[in-house]
C-alpha cells in the first residue's frame, strides 16, 4: 500500500488467546490482562493493541516480531492482516 495508507491494528482476539495453554500463551494472557485493566476495558471479545507492544512481547518471546505474529495468527489470536502491520514496521 501507500504511504498514506494507515497501518492495520493488531487486534488480539481474547476468546482464542484463553483457548490456547497457558504454557505458550501465558506471558501474552498476562499483558493484555494488564493493558485490560489499565484501560479499564474488560468486557471485550478484542482488544486493540500498539505497535510498540508487539515488540516489547518478542522481546518476552525471545523471537523476531515476525515470528511471534506467524504464532499469534497459527494460534488465531491475529488475523492474517496483522502480518502487514509488522512487515510495515521493521521497515522503519
Ligand atoms: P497513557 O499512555 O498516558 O495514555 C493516556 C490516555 O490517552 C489513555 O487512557 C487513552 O485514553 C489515550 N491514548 C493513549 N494512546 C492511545 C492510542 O493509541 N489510542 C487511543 N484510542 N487512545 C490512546 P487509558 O486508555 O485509560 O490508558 C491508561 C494508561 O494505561 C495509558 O496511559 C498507558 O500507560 C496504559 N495503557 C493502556 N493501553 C495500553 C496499551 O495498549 N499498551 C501500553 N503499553 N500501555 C497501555
Ligand atoms: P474498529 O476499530 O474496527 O473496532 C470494531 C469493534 O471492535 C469495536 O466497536 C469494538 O467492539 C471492538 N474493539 C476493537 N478494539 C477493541 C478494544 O481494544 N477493546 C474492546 N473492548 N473492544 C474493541 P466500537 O467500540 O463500537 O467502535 C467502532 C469503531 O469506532 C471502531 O472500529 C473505530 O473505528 C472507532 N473507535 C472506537 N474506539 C476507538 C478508539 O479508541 N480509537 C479510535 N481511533 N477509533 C475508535
Ligand atoms: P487508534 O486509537 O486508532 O490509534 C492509532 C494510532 O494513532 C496509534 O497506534 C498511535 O500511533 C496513534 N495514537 C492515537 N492516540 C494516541 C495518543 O494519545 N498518543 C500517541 N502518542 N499516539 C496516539 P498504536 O499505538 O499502534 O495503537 C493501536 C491501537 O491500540 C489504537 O488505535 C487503540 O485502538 C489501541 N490503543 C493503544 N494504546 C491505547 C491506550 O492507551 N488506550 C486505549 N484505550 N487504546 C489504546
Amino acid at each position: 500500500g501507500g504511504a498514506a495508507e494507515p497501518p492495520p491494528k493488531l487486534v488480539l482476539d481474547l476468546e482464542r488467546l484463553s483457548q490456547v495453554p497457558p504454557e505458550k500463551a501465558g506471558p501474552l494472557q498476562r499483558y493484555a490482562a494488564t493493558i485490560q485493566s489499565q484501560r479499564g476495558d474488560y468486557n471485550g471479545k478484542v482488544l486493540s493493541i500498539r505497535q510498540d507492544d508487539l515488540r516489547t512481547l518478542a522481546v518476552i518471546y525471545d523471537q523476531s516480531p515476525s515470528v511471534l505474529t506467524e504464532h499469534l495468527i497459527s494460534w488465531g489470536v491475529l488475523d492474517a492482516d496483522a502480518r502487514r502491520a509488522v512487515q510495515q514496521h521493521e521497515e522503519n
